[in-house]
């Protein structure tokens, strides 16, 4: 990063250049407004925390959205397709399958390394005409001025001031900028750790994707690159702690004895992170002159794998109300009114689907486990329930953002002026 002046100026300033940050960079580019990211950690360095070890599970609306940013067909060819999902819960008579096939989809969806998307989201922020990274650079406090919102950044190089009409929280689910805005956070924790690993199954995965229920807590495996499978093992705190010192040889046994040998010998187990799971819901999307989005925002249990994509359609949704707003200054209170009502429904829809998932397949209580068992018959029987599921896939809320419908952000006719290009 080249030495920066003590003040800067910009339209929009972005405080965390994660997965959800860098897209929303990526998605403003063709608006030609001046957007300074500020990330506290350099997207290349290896402790970066949102580009990590994880893989996601990327809905086809959100592959859609990547298309749009120009980021998708850098990826694509890393990225597994999940083909069916199979729904299971050790012990219990009850399965489902939902098949991409039967929903007269190409994949149901697909499953990239943050490592890589974060990487390829990097270099679409290089190339961006009017975007400036500042990173490592941590924003400390934010406060409202006359016509703007001013950041206090500590950098490297000394303290920076940055100006911006719109300031907003891609901070993460601690975010200091929607508290610095006064908007509040329900936070309960699940007690509940994720354990995330990949490692190499005997048979291939044919591109399905696992979700098992057991009594200690859910396990994923995702189909990933070169036959192995990435895996989130859900597990009550100490048990998390004692798996991760588990000898790999063991680790891989109890994981074998909880998912059982649908996929063959689990062999070859990768490196074990874990995370501690919480449900984190801000009061609202906005406040004076700043837009919430992403973990900021909501961050969610991964049982369903939709906290990036819900933050994604937050970034698509936000960029669209900005590149429609005319003449008014993007941090106008129309401006976010408008994002905060888009985003109500899907995002009040999806909350309480994970968390209802969590809570339903969390549950030891009898009638729950009877009912578990027989509403995965039912939803194998049912092709209106595995299609309402399959919907999950676009999100809940009334009109999709022109990005999710696979649309240029900006209408070709009400482009001011053509993007040069790239
Ligand atoms: C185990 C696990 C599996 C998951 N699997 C899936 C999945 O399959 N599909 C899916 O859709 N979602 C999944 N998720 C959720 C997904 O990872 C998150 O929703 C997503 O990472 C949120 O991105 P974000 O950019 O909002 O926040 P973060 O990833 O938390 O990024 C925040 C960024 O802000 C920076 N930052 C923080 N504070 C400051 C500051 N003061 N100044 C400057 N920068 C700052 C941080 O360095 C970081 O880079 C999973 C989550 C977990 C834990």
């Amino acid at each position: 990063m080249s030495s920066i002046a003590p003040e800067l100026s910009c339209d929009i300033a972005i405080v965390g250049g994660g997965m959800v940050g860098a897209s929303l960079a990526a998605a403003l580019a063709p608006l030609r407004l001046e957007v300074i990211v500020i990330e506290a950690v350099a997207p290349s360095a290896a402790a970066q925390p949102s580009f990590d070890a994880r893989t996601t599970a990327l809905s086809n609306g959100s592959r859609r959205i990547l298309t749009g940013l120009g980021v998708w067909s850098e990826v694509k060819r890393e990225a597994t397709p999940i083909k069916r999902i199979h729904i299971s819960e050790r012990g219990r008579f009850g399965s489902a399958v939902i098949d991409a096939a039967e929903q007269g989809q190409e994949a149901l969806g697909y499953v990239l390394e943050n490592r890589i998307l974060g990487a390829a989201l990097a270099r679409e922020l290089g190339a961006a005409p009017g975007l400036r990274l500042l990173a490592p650079a941590t924003v400390t406090a934010a406060a409202v001025a006359p016509d703007a919102i001013e950041l206090s950044v500590r950098a490297a190089d000394g303290a920076r001031t940055v100006r911006a009409r719109l300031a907003v929280a891609a901070d993460g689910a601690g975010s200091l900028v929607r508290r610095e805005a006064g908007v509040g956070a329900e936070e309960w924790t699940y007690d509940q750790t994720a354990i995330i690993t990949t490692l190499a199954p005997e048979r291939f995965h044919g591109h399905v994707a696992y979700e098992r229920f057991t009594p200690a807590g859910p396990i994923a495996l995702l189909p990933v690159a070169a036959g192995r499978v990435g895996v989130v093992w859900t597990l009550a705190p100490a048990a998390a702690t004692r798996a991760l010192s588990l000898d790999p040889a063991v680790f891989l046994d109890e994981l074998q004895q909880a998912f059982g040998w649908r996929l063959g010998r689990l062999t070859s187990l990768g490196a074990r992170h874990a995370y501690p799971l919480a449900l984190t819901r801000a009061e609202s999307q906005s406040g004076e002159r700043i837009a919430i989005m992403g973990n900021a925002a909501q961050g969610l249990h991964p049982i369903a794998g939709q906290g990036f994509n819900l933050g994604l359609r937050d970034a698509a949704t936000l960029a669209e109300v900005i590149a429609e707003r005319g003449g008014a200054d993007v941090g106008d209170p129309a401006v976010l009114a408008r994002y905060v009502e888009w985003r109500s429904a899907d995002r009040r829809s999806l909350i309480a689907f994970t968390d209802g998932l969590v809570r339903l397949f969390g549950s030891p209580f009898a009638p729950l486990r009877l009912a578990r068992g027989l509403g995965l018959v039912l939803f194998d029987l049912s092709p209106a329930a595995k299609s309402a599921m399959s919907r999950l896939s676009l999100g809940f809320a009334s009109r999709l953002p022109r990005l999710a419908r696979e649309l240029p952000l900006v209408a070709p006719a009400a482009s001011h002026a053509p993007a040069p290009p790239r």
